[in-house]
């Protein structure tokens, strides 16, 4: 029998990582799951709290491997391919010190160290292979170096999709998206926007002193000043923007609030439920001290919003997308199986090679299945298979015991880079995402022991969501 006790403010929780259910203890309760926890010999009565116990927890298994058909799967997600993202070049207008000076490490250095640009022949070669074998693309993401180097050959790449769906070789136009730094909208890319109804994810560091620390220019000089004039040029044509915040281990230091983070870019930019993440910098980058500095942080930001949700002040409410994704998890019981959607969706690297997400475009350990040479034969997508294995929970060492398993998201690219193997998993966010559960839970917990006060946070969240924002493009 798997639970996982908790303890605030004289309030007993247990969580079930099976059916991802919170109840309150009682002390009797309490007393026989201690006894259980440390396998103490129970009394007759206990045996059979024990046996309600075991009752109440235990439920069919949610996302376990066996109970999945994998022709099933194979059938299905060869009907729809999540993200397709071609990297358009490798080129960039900026060095960052995320990419040149922290890391020592080859595979933290993204791509830099021969710039390639995609060509035009390449990126129809890959795109005829991928509408060959999905029935349906969701979303294009555009992904560099900065891809908006590559404006003309963005534009052509829009404007070859849209003759398939015209001519009716496609069913489904794909939405598209673009992850950029930020500092080459100019009108021609922003007019490209327009036609394609592009959501454009930029990237932000908070604000002007955080953001020009880490993200300079090639000149040396910040780029902040550049950024955010972007975004609100992108705004005022009503382009959709998201903003996607790194949070490095110096910016934690000075006590960067995630809260205030989030509700700056509100009221600046009027961009709600950022993609607040931690730099995947390896363990001796995030010391001990610093990570639990980066869990409180993030803590804080929950407390907050939560009593402002609780409170009714939904205007207080700067809700994060690392939030809303435990959140809404949680509330509806949504098991996440996979660690993450590497394998469910593909990238295509400037030379026309296929892999399981750009995070994982790499030469030294080969994960990718076909090019534009070999096209995708039977044997790639066996391949591909093999490593989609990989990514469950359930077939994973540390995973399948996790309490936060269900609701919690991993990245194998950030597995890959930070402990060389996609089996590793990147501990600075499973102890995040571990401490965001639990203070969510005890937060949840500590409402439901007071109707008056659960009802009312039920009443405001719905409130709420329906003016939160969806799931942002990036991961
Ligand atoms: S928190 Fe980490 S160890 Fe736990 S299930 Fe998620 S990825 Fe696995
Ligand atoms: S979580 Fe990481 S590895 Fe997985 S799809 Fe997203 S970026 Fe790629």
């Amino acid at each position: 029998m798997e639970f996982k006790l908790f303890k605030r403010n004289g309030i007993n929780v247990c969580y079930s990582p099976v059916t991802m259910d919170f109840y309150l203890l009682d002390t009797k309760t309490l007393l026989v799951m201690k006894k259980i926890q440390r396998r103490e010999k129970l009394s007759k009565e206990e045996k059979i709290k024990e046996k309600e116990i075991e009752n109440t927890l235990i439920a069919p298994v949610r996302g376990s491997i066996s109970s999945f058909d994998i022709e099933a799967r194979t059938a299905n997600y060869l009907q729809v391919l999540s993200r397709l993202t071609l990297i358009v070049t490798n080129d960039c207008n900026m060095r960052c010190k995320y990419c040149y000076e922290s890391m020592n490490d080859v595979k933290y250095k993204f791509n830099f160290s021969s710039t390639m640009g995609m060509s035009l022949d390449t990126a129809k070669k890959a795109l005829d292979d991928y509408f060959r074998v999905y029935k349906r693309i969701q979303t294009i993401m555009f992904f560099g170096g900065e891809p908006t180097l590559k404006a003309n050959l963005i534009k052509d790449i829009c404007a070859y999709i849209n003759d398939k769906y015209t001519s009716g070789t496609i069913e489904q136009m794909p939405s598209f998206g673009i992850i950029t730094n930020g500092t080459i909208l100019n009108n021609h890319i922003i007019d490209i926007f327009l036609k394609y109804e592009f959501q454009v994810t930029v990237s932000l560091d908070g604000g002007k002193d955080d953001h020009d620390r880490y993200r300079i220019l090639r000149n040396g000089m910040g780029s902040y000043t550049k950024v955010a004039e972007n975004i609100k040029k992108l705004k005022e044509r009503n382009i959709p923007v998201m903003i996607q915040s790194t949070i490095t281990p110096e910016s934690v230091k000075v006590d960067r609030d995630v809260y205030e983070l989030s509700k700056q870019y509100l009221n600046k930019f009027g961009i709600s439920n950022p993609h607040i993440v931690p730099a995947q910098f390896s363990d001796d980058v995030w010391s001990r001290e610093v990570s639990e500095l980066l869990q409180n942080e993030f803590t804080e930001g929950i407390q907050k919003n939560l009593d402002a949700i609780e409170a009714g002040n939904l205007d207080t409410v700067y809700p994060f997308s690392y939030m809303i994704s435990i959140l809404g998890a949680l509330v509806s019981k949504d098991y996440k199986g996979i660690r993450c959607p590497a394998g469910f969706e593909a990238a295509i690297s400037p030379e026309g090679k296929y892999y399981p997400c750009f995070m994982l475009v790499d030469e030294t350990y080969d994960f990718s299945f076909g090019s534009v040479s070999t096209g995708i034969d039977s044997n790639h997508l066996k391949k591909m298979d093999s490593f989609i294995m990989r990514n469950f929970k359930s077939l994973n060492t540390e995973c399948s015991t996790c309490w936060a398993r269900g609701f919690c998201t991993g990245c194998l690219g950030a597995s890959y880079k930070t402990g060389n193997s996609l089996d590793f998993n990147y501990q600075i966010t499973c102890n995040l995402t571990k401490q965001m559960g639990e203070e969510i839970i005890l937060y949840l917990s500590e409402l439901s022991s007071v109707p008056e006060r659960w009802n009312c946070f039920v009443e405001n969240f719905k409130r709420l969501n329906a003016t939160v924002p969806g799931k942002n493009e990036t991961c």
